[in-house]
């Protein structure tokens, strides 16, 4: 192919600036939920047909994670009156996750 022929690397970026997706392509899990494409699905940690992810381990860190910031906050809670406003929007926050589950 010639020089005049060939596409340089502007040409392609300008090209595929029109390429990118809106939303994110979503695939149907064997056990119900939703995954993205070319992702392991987070509800049962699977990804085409094979076990990637250990979901019940994963689920005791967070278990422990969630305990552990519990614990973190109350210490927070005690140590003063002048930490308040940080305090405040962390029992929030896991309030809120706890919710989603
Ligand atoms: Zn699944």
């Amino acid at each position: 192919m010639g020089v005049r022929m060939r596409v340089n690397k502007s040409h392609t970026g300008n090209r595929r600036s029109h390429d990118a997706l809106n939303e994110p392509r979503l695939s149907a899990c064997p056990c119900g939920a939703f995954h993205e494409r070319h992702r392991a699905c987070q509800e049962c940690g699977t990804y085409r047909g094979r076990q990637v992810i250990d979901v019940v381990a994963r689920a005791e860190r967070a278990v422990r994670r969630d305990k552990r910031r519990d614990a973190e906050a109350r210490a927070q809670g005690e140590e003063g009156s002048s930490a308040q406003g940080a305090s405040e929007t962390t029992p929030t926050e896991t309030q809120g996750e706890a919710k989603e589950k």
